[in-house]
């Protein structure tokens, strides 16, 4: 068999450490190619260029800069780049700073790999946590191990994989759930020179409930946390009271 191709992409554009250390990691394990937004696009979530024209440029082998968002980046690189013969796995990363719990709708690190998801191939997000003197030996390392076993034992359709990296090193890896993430929710007001206000949201670093089971609790216990996310946003707990609250609209 030819050996797998793997699409690499990220949010904090194609120039950065965090990607140029993925796609070399994961060359031991297939014919990487890397698409990645021209410029940085973190806390782009899930959005895709609809109303504008899309340009790619060609800026090393095998990688390619789009001015757009991660989601665009992965339409044109399995859509088009890739079309003859599709990636088997996408990983997306590695972002410089952490997605956990709540962070993954506003990622566009964790929306790359939604999209990939979506249209059919098996995806990772890997995030690195970023304290003085970090480095992305660890994760680098991870990434390469993973996509080797992940191309083995494929996880189910549908089903993506949300990978978060501790400073240091790690004691280990936890399978856990999505915690809660709190962002600070004071809106902060400034004037500019000309005398006009502006304002600055997420000004304040997230905080989280550090809670055995969750990618929070992981991390902050030094140990890599890997989530299994999936696209089905339903709230089944929920079906059965919303049926009662329509049931009780007056429809005539
Ligand atoms: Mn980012």
């Amino acid at each position: 068999m030819d050996r797998p191709r793997i699409l690499v992409t990220n949010d904090d554009g194609i120039f950065t450490e965090g990607i140029e250390r993925l796609a070399t990691a994961l060359s031991s394990v297939g014919e990487v190619w890397t698409v990645a937004p021209a410029q940085e696009r973190s806390a782009a979530g899930h959005s895709l260029t609809l109303h504008s024209p899309l340009r790619a440029k060609l800026v090393g082998d095998n990688r390619w800069s789009v001015d757009g968002t991660p989601t665009d980046c992965v339409n044109w690189g399995v859509l088009h780049l890739l079309k003859d013969r599709r990636p088997h796995l996408l990983v997306s990363g590695i972002n410089l700073g952490l997605n956990l719990g709540d962070d993954v709708t506003y990622s566009g690190t964790v929306s790359a790999a939604f999209e990939g998801t979506l249209i059919g191939i098996p995806s990772v997000a890997i995030s690195q946590e970023i304290e003085t003197g970090f480095t992305f030996d660890a994760a680098a390392r991870f990434a390469e191990k993973l996509a080797r076993r992940l191309l083995e034992k494929p996880l189910p359709a549908g089903t993506l994989v949300n990978v978060n990296v501790p400073a240091g090193e790690p004691r280990g890896v936890k399978v856990v759930r999505l915690g809660k993430r709190r962002y600070g929710e004071a809106v902060v007001e400034k004037t500019d020179p000309r005398g006009r206000p502006y304002y600055w949201i997420g000004a304040t670093i997230p905080t989280g409930d550090i809670e055995e089971g969750t990618d929070i609790g992981a991390v902050a216990n030094k140990f890599i946390s890997i989530s299994p996310l999936h696209l089905d946003l339903t709230d089944y707990r929920a079906m059965q009271v919303l049926e009662e609250v329509v049931a009780g609209i007056d429809r005539t």
